[in-house]
């Protein structure tokens, strides 16, 4: 199956206000003539609504890093998917590993978070992926399963075909590590059969699975020459216009 290709900027904790709207205003000048694929850019909070205005007139599509999974409340430091929809996202990153690493989350936090992106009608990207630890011990796989069913636990059919799955292996990321073409291959084709086990292959080949791990310039045409890779979550290379542009200019 055709699926659209989707290429997504991390910003992680950078960018002030007036550095945000210059990267947000070269990078929908570098991308206005691209209409076969997404782009995807998630800023830090402070500056969603400043970078959704910028991109007002683009196709470029917003999304938060994390989301809550309560509409309003008492919950410090969080952000709620209505105030993510009213700054202009669509989306939300949910489970990064330095959200799961650093701050503790885990899977069953992670699926409460996918569960509020739905109910609020925001496209969940669900972050997977193994340290190097786990793989080196031969648990890779064991622990994307893991991720994948308890983090969709309860996310119906319909539900998942408007999501998105990033694996994105920990060793990987912001190491200048990449997973081999083929290791990125074997661990997305894995993905894809799980969903196809637990949902319908119809709908497994309708979803897009992203990689995410020091992506750049020189491995994004070979990354996205993989059968079952549609589309890259670009954390380092995504702060650059220069790179970014032309990541998201891959053939
Ligand atoms: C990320 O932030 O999701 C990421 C993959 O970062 P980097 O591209 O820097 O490895």
């Amino acid at each position: 199956m055709k699926r659209r290709p989707l290429l997504a900027g991390n910003w992680k904790m950078h960018t002030t206000v007036i550095e945000a709207c210059h990267l947000a205003a070269e990078i929908g000048a570098c991308s206005a003539h691209l209409d076969d694929r997404d782009i995807l850019l998630a800023p830090p909070y402070t500056v969603l609504s400043e970078v959704a205005h910028v991109l007002k007139d683009s196709n470029i599509l917003i999304a938060s890093q994390n989301v809550c999974w309560e509409q309003e409340g008492a919950f410090t430091g969080e952000i709620s998917p209505t105030m993510v929809k009213s700054a202009g996202g669509v989306a939300a990153i949910i489970g990064h590993s330095e959200r799961r690493r650093i701050f503790h989350e885990d899977n069953e936090m992670v699926n409460k978070r996918v569960h509020g992106a739905l109910r609020f009608g925001l496209i969940p990207i669900l972050c997977i992926g193994e340290t190097l630890e786990e793989r080196e011990g031969g648990q890779a796989f064991t622990v994307l399963e893991g991720q994948v069913r308890e983090g969709l636990a309860g996310v119906s059919p319909d539900a998942m075909g408007k999501m998105v799955v990033a694996y994105e292996p920990v060793w990987a990321i912001g190491t200048g590590k990449t997973a081999s073409k083929e290791q990125a291959q074997e661990a997305h084709a894995f993905v894809r059969k799980l969903l196809a086990e637990m949902y319908e292959k119809d709908i497994a080949d309708s979803v897009r699975i992203l990689y995410g791990g020091s992506v750049n310039v020189d491995n994004v045409n070979e990354l996205m020459a993989q059968a079952d890779i549609d589309g890259a979550l670009v954390g380092g290379a995504a702060l650059k216009a220069e790179s970014f542009c032309r990541i998201i200019n891959f053939t």
